[in-house]
């Protein structure tokens, strides 16, 4: 690098630094607001005291997700506005969410954290369930792949669309289907948390004396009551997947109460391609292949869902904002035999 290239940025880089204090702007990222279907607004920042509907004409309810990644159900219209680097939900009472970050305006849906309550359900009937987190897998890419006819298997499962957590990343959208809790009471915000504060599946497969296997890739996420049994690329192709489909049919037969499967590669591929390239769209029904050999092997039932979706980028896909295509992801059902 030339040294005038160097003074240039160092020249960059100090007026940078020097006129972010000066935009007041700066200190808002924004609101989104989204539905089951799409985003509406993303960014956006109100002026003093601006009626949500001058923004969204909505029906009924709405849901207000803060920093905290808490949800706030509201009925009726209520004011947006800034306050101090923060924007603010008020409704007729006063403050209803301080630190605003995305609203909701679709239809009722369940959050992802219906994996654990479904989960739940069965077991205590005595019926084994087989958990399936289909990491990355946006409710768009089912949608698009349903309405080309190449789905063999997924329909047939397909329950309707769930809502992920704020902040739309692995470990916390993991921690509230394990926990069936939001961030803020399972304590898991983002990628930086590890432990939970609430019981887990696993923790009520403990106490009941019941057995339980998490089949991870080759990283621990979370710190569940049960260790995840890690599962490394063996044959060296890119994907812990095909290790972990061979390692959850091996165990099929050995009678555990509960079997979970984190399955990554419809992520992996979103991040590298985009969630609606070709490759990520064919690995979708690679996985679907590995549900179809499962669903003939597994008697007791089967529930799946994704932790996060995933929005295209210039260089691929991203998730963590919270819009529909990050938000919104599918759900999944089999009963039991
Ligand atoms: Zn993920």
């Amino acid at each position: 690098m030339g040294k005038t290239k160097i003074a240039i940025i160092l020249l960059v880089t100090t007026i940078l630094s020097f006129s972010g204090c000066s935009f007041e702007e700066d200190q808002y990222d924004g609101i989104n607001v989204f539905t089951g279907e799409e985003t509406i607004v993303s960014g956006y920042i109100p002026g003093r005291d601006t009626p949500f509907s001058s923004i969204y004409e909505k029906s009924d309810t709405t849901m207000l997700i803060s920093r905290d990644g808490d949800m706030t159900h509201v009925t009726g219209d209520f004011l947006l506005r800034k306050d101090g680097g923060r924007i603010e939900a008020v409704g007729e009472d006063g403050v209803l969410v301080s630190d605003l970050v995305s609203i909701y305006a679709g239809d009722q849906l369940p959050g992802i954290g219906i994996l654990h309550q479904e989960t739940l359900e069965y077991l205590k009937e005595g019926v084994p369930v087989l958990a399936i987190l289909l990491d990355g897998f946006t409710h768009e890419q089912y949608k698009m792949l349903s309405s080309e006819d190449r789905f063999d298997y997924f329909e047939n499962l397909y329950m309707g669309k769930a809502i992920s957590v704020f902040t739309p990343v692995t470990n916390a959208g993991f921690a509230s289907i394990i926990t069936g809790e939001l961030p803020p009471v399972n304590g898991v915000h983002d990628r930086s948390y590890r432990d939970l504060q609430v019981e887990t599946i696993f923790g009520y497969a403990v106490e009941n004396s019941l057995d339980s296997m998490l089949l991870e890739g080759d990283i621990k996420i979370l710190n569940t009551e049960v260790e995840p049994v890690l599962n490394v690329d063996l044959n060296k192709n890119g994907d812990t997947d095909d290790e972990i489909f061979k390692a959850s049919l091996e165990s099929i037969d050995q009678g555990f109460d509960l079997v979970f499967i984190h399955f990554h590669g419809i992520d992996d591929r979103g991040h590298q391609f985009g969630p609606y390239h070709k490759n990520t769209l064919e690995y979708v029904e690679v996985v679907e292949d590995y549900l179809i050999e499962l669903d003939k092997v597994w008697e007791g039932a089967i529930i799946a869902t994704a932790d996060h979706g995933m929005i295209e980028t210039d260089d691929g896909g991203d998730h963590g904002s919270c819009q529909y295509e990050d938000m919104i992801v599918p759900y999944f059902l089999r009963e039991p035999k």
